[in-house]
């Protein structure tokens, strides 16, 4: 059975000073790496991420692990590489 992906809508939500608030979670707008990323969710003009709160904090450390458009992998080296997906890739795993 293909799995449906979920409308996520931040429908209810309040812009405050700290950000947007959303069933009591302070959300940050997404950050410059998350463009292109399927989980963005446009509130009032901004963008913001109903999987991670803090976009920025998410790619401090590294690649975000939930992004849907790219892949971190580690290199022979130990280090991360970041490889964007192709979107037929992206199609395939029925969003
Ligand atoms: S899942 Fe990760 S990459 Fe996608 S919008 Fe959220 S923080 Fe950004």
């Amino acid at each position: 059975m293909a799995k449906k992906k979920a409308t996520v809508s931040l429908e209810g939500a309040v812009k405050t000073d700290a950000g947007l608030t959303y069933k009591g979670v302070v959300m940050e707008p997404i950050v410059e790496k998350c463009e292109g990323c399927e989980r963005i969710v446009p509130f009032e003009g901004d963008n913001y991420c109903p999987t991670y709160a803090q976009p920025e904090r998410k790619w401090a450390g590294g690649v975000c692990n939930f992004a849907t458009h790219v892949r971190a992998e580690m290199d022979k080296a130990g280090k991360v590489k970041v490889n964007p997906l192709k979107a037929s890739k992206r199609a395939a795993r029925g969003r």
